[in-house]
């Protein structure tokens, strides 16, 4: 009975202790976020220029960055600049950063989010079609953190990878999007661990997200996933506020991210049917 006692004990004092998130902490903080110009990265955009940042935006749709950098502008961004391409090339993920190095002199937050286009439906075998999303979801995603590090290093700035469920458990329909988001989960946990032992202050927010009414992720999923799905404003900035406070992971909606992952570890053939309870096959087929 003592030692549950005092696990709770210790838990409401480790909540209690932590630090509370103030808009305050992003005024003037120079930030990238990538895949911008439309869904959760958008907005994100938005809540920063709220909040004061520096913002540097980048996506392959110019005419998109375009709007969100004036709308940036007009709601109190202490600048906000695009830089357009596509995560396909690794130079063009490298240029982003270097742009922040010229534009901003420097970095604070590196807000990974971007993901290229899949399919919503069983897995087609089409490996060049997982080679090819690899490298935009995953290896854009380290390149831009190597590119980045010295100039996180000095800020004693932060990483936030945004992920999926479907990065932390298998969904179906989603096969090669969930390969590179798990590919995150490894390689962003296991530089967090080397960074701890080498002392490095930089921060890596894992991202664990449920659905969300973006309109690329309704256009897909809406009649078949049998959830309904959050707002995405209100999730872009639970993702800010995890990064701010450098928190090891953030689960937004918390009741349908944190608990099946509790589930997870001790009955996972119990969590697989649950997840597969989730999806009408039917409306599936018409896609
Ligand atoms: P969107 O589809 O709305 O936005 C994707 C962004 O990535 C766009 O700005 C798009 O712009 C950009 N992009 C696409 N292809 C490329 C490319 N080749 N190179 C560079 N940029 C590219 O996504 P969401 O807002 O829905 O998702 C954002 C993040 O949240 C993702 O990491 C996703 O995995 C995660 N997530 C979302 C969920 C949801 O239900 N919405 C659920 C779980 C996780 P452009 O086309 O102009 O290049």
């Amino acid at each position: 009975i003592l030692i549950p006692f005092l696990g709770l004990v210790l838990a409401f004092c480790f909540y209690s202790a932590r630090e509370n998130f103030k808009p305050e902490m992003l005024k003037g903080k120079r930030v990238i976020v990538t895949g911008a110009s439309t869904g959760i990265g958008e907005q994100m955009a938005y809540h920063l220029a709220r909040m004061g940042s520096h913002i540097l935006v980048t996506a392959r749709t110019e005419a998109k960055l375009q709007k969100v950098v004036e709308q940036c502008l007009k709601l109190g961004a202490a600048s906000a600049q695009y830089v357009s391409g596509s995560m396909e090339d690794m130079a063009f993920a490298e240029h982003v950063v270097k742009e922040a190095e010229n534009l901003l002199g420097g970095l604070d937050m590196l807000i990974l989010n971007h993901i290229g286009k899949s399919y919503f439906s069983y897995f087609d075998g089409d490996v060049g079609h997982v080679q090819k999303l690899l490298q935009i979801n995953f290896l854009s995603y380290v390149a831009m953190t190597v590119s980045a590090l010295p100039m996180l290093k000095e800020s004693g700035g932060s990483i936030v990878v945004v992920s999926s469920m479907a990065g932390k458990v298998g969904f179906p329909f989603t096969v090669p999007y969930s390969a590179t988001k798990f590919a995150l989960d490894g390689f962003f946990s296991s530089l967090r661990q080397e960074f701890s032992i080498q002392s490095v202050n930089v921060s890596i927010t894992l991202c664990v997200l449920g659905f969300i009414n973006t309109e690329s992720a309704m256009k897909a999923a809406a009649d078949v996933v049998l959830m309904s799905p959050a707002p995405k404003e209100e999730c872009a900035l639970e993702i800010i506020k995890g990064g701010a406070l450098r928190q090891r992971e953030v689960y937004y909606k918390y009741a349908s991210t944190k608990i099946p992952l509790l589930i997870r570890d001790w009955a996972a053939d119990f969590l697989d049917y649950l997840v597969r309870k989730r999806y009408n096959v039917e409306n599936l087929k018409k896609n």
